[in-house]
């Protein structure tokens, strides 16, 4: 009766911390602008095969297929911890096996990536210490980035570790009474090396690994949340969210759509606003987190830092200062800084904003729009939509455009044109060489 009890107690703890945390996120979405989503059947497809399939993930074989495994597995775990809340609520165990042959499926297959996990986490975290990998560096990559991704592993390793501990001396304490469910092809053996442990001894350590696997993801779950291990929850959405559009295409200014369809009529382009309508736009373009759409900050949310798009960049590998993912990277961070000051008040300044304090021009204007960054993120991340967006303020509320681009701009307002010649002198090349204008 005490464990159903205190289970209970630990799973409502888990639950209030998290809906706090996830009022928190919901509150600052609430701040962000709208962005249009639609064609759910492709979507669908999308989430498909680049979210479960980790199509993106197997473009790199050894590594890609390693992380691609540590995901499925998940997938496979997340049913024994759905199984774990059954029987903690009420004192059941192994509560699942009624799906018969399929428990066993399962639970065999829970039991061998439970070992892959584990020694994928193990290599993981070989890499990330003493293997200097290009991509894990960078000035956005600070310190407490590092500690986060090292605390996340070895969590996990520890979830690995407490979930073949559980199952080793289950089927240990279970083989015994000939009351087993389930087929435990790593376990059975790792039990081995226990053998001839009293009873009691075993059923303790059973009790043992079965509360420490669900307390550790408890935390775990919890502390994701503030880690950039936060793509596991946000990953998948993100992808089923993601621009569908092919990559390089600008959508045009719903703002710059709606005054030019104002100007070209009569009838409302002198009329005064409606009731509820501002007569003013806002803002054109980026300037701070309040002016970023919701999936700009799902984006922000789901990015694994994992440095692919950073990898590719060209403006990055010929030594400019721009990294997509610190853009990524800082959109979170200032909304982190802003958004509850924001939340309290809509008002609010900081006297910061995410151009300049965070994001320079100099890394905006340094961006070819080339997508290699978009191509390669495997979370569907599209990096040079929040870039334009950025250069759109610059350029439409403060002129402040690098100098070709200004020149190139004034002639377009003169000329018609991007050329510094007056449209009559258009066809001057021509003269004389027989060609009709
Ligand atoms: S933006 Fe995408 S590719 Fe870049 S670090 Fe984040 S998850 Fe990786
Ligand atoms: S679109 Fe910009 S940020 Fe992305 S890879 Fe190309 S240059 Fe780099």
């Amino acid at each position: 009766m005490i464990k159903p009890l205190l289970f209970a107690l630990s799973l409502l703890i888990t639950i209030g911390i998290f809906a706090w945390t996830t009022r928190r996120y919901v509150n600052f979405f609430r701040l962000t602008k709208p962005f249009p989503v639609g064609n759910w059947v492709r979507r669908f497809g999308v989430m498909m095969t680049v979210a479960f399939g980790q199509s993106r993930i197997l473009r790199k074989p050894v590594v890609g297929l390693m992380h691609a495994l540590v995901w499925w597995g998940f997938l496979v775990i997340l049913i024994g911890s759905i199984e774990m809340v059954i029987d903690g609520l009420f004192g059941t165990e192994r509560a699942l096996h009624v799906l018969g042959p399929v428990y066993d499926v399962i639970t065999a297959s829970g039991d061998v990536f439970a070992l892959i996990i584990l020694i994928a986490i193990i290599a993981f975290m070989v890499r990330r210490i003493f293997m200097n990998i290009r991509r894990f560096t960078g000035i956005e990559m600070k310190h407490i980035s590092h500690q986060d991704a090292n605390l996340a592993l070895s969590l996990i390793l520890l979830l690995m570790v407490s979930l073949l501990g559980m199952n080793a001396f289950y089927y240990m304490e279970a083989w015994g009474h000939g009351g087993m469910v389930g087929v435990y092809p790593v376990s059975q053996h790792i039990a081995k090396w226990f053998a001839g442990m009293p009873g009691g001894a075993v059923h303790a350590w059973h009790e043992v690994f079965w509360w420490a696997h669900i307390l550790l993801i408890f935390i775990f779950a919890n502390i994701l949340p503030y880690s950039k291990h936060f793509h596991v929850f946000m990953s998948v959405p993100n992808v089923l969210l993601s621009r569908l559009e092919p990559l390089g295409y600008l959508p045009n200014m719903p703002q710059v759509t709606e005054e030019v369809k104002r100007m070209m009529d009569p009838n409302l382009a002198f009329a005064a606003p409606a009731e509820g309508e501002t007569a003013v736009i806002s803002r054109f373009g980026v300037m701070d987190i309040e002016d970023i759409t919701w999936k700009n900050y799902l984006d922000a949310l789901a990015c694994t830092e994992c440095g692919r798009c950073t990898e590719v960049c060209p403006a990055n590998i010929t030594g400019k200062k721009l990294s997509p993912r610190k853009i990524i990277m800082d959109v979170r961070a200032r909304m982190r800084e802003k958004g509850p000051g924001l939340v309290n008040d809509k008002a609010y300044a900081d006297g910061k904003a995410l151009l300049r304090d965070y994001v320079t021009e100099e890394e905006l204007w340094a961006c070819t729009t080339c997508n290699a960054c978009a191509r390669e993120c495997p979370v569907n991340i599209n990096h040079p939509s929040i870039i334009v967006d950025m250069r759109r303020y610059l350029v439409m509320e403060e002129a402040k455009g690098p100098g070709e681009l200004n020149a190139i701009f004034t002639n377009i307002e003169n000329n018609g044109a991007p050329w510094q010649f007056s449209p009559e002198d258009r066809m001057k090349w021509a003269e004389g060489i027989f060609i009709n204008a």
